[in-house]
């Protein structure tokens, strides 16, 4: 485990309070109460985001980008063969004539949408298929 968070907390809070503390106890308006002693426990909870970090961090191969070669070898076509189709990109219908890329798991998106798509992700946005990296 990382320590260094635990050394900034050390470093920097515990002077604090300890400063705070023994302000209370040199000032003369609690001069008339009676001191005893106190201890001072300090717990650190630390909450594992290991599952957050996974889901921005670079190492996720979510975010490893398709090979050229398999964007460009990805069957293309014209959309709009009379089935009621929308892309799962940008979630518009996939009307006639508009220009369409079917993934080798059959997913069909407008072209456009899925080269933008597979130029930061290699797999299919629906099935998480894998197309080759570079
Ligand atoms: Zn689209
Ligand atoms: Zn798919």
């Amino acid at each position: 485990m990382d320590t260094s968070y635990v050394d900034n907390v050390l470093d920097n809070v515990l002077p604090e309070l300890t400063t705070y503390i023994r302000r209370v106890l040199e000032d003369d308006r609690y001069s008339h109460l009676r001191k005893i002693p106190i201890i001072v426990s300090c717990e650190l909870v630390v909450v594992r985001r290991e599952q957050l970090e996974s889901d921005t961090g670079t190492s996720d191969p979510k975010q490893v980008p398709a090979a050229r070669a398999a964007i460009d070898a990805l069957q293309k076509a014209l959309g709009g063969g009379g089935d009621e189709v929308s892309c799962r990109i940008c979630l518009e219908q996939i009307e006639q004539d508009m220009r369409v890329a079917c993934m080798p798991c059959n997913h069909v998106y407008h072209l456009d949408c899925i080269v933008r798509w597979l130029e930061t992700s290699h797999l299919c946005p629906l099935c998480r298929f894998a197309l080759p990296t570079c």
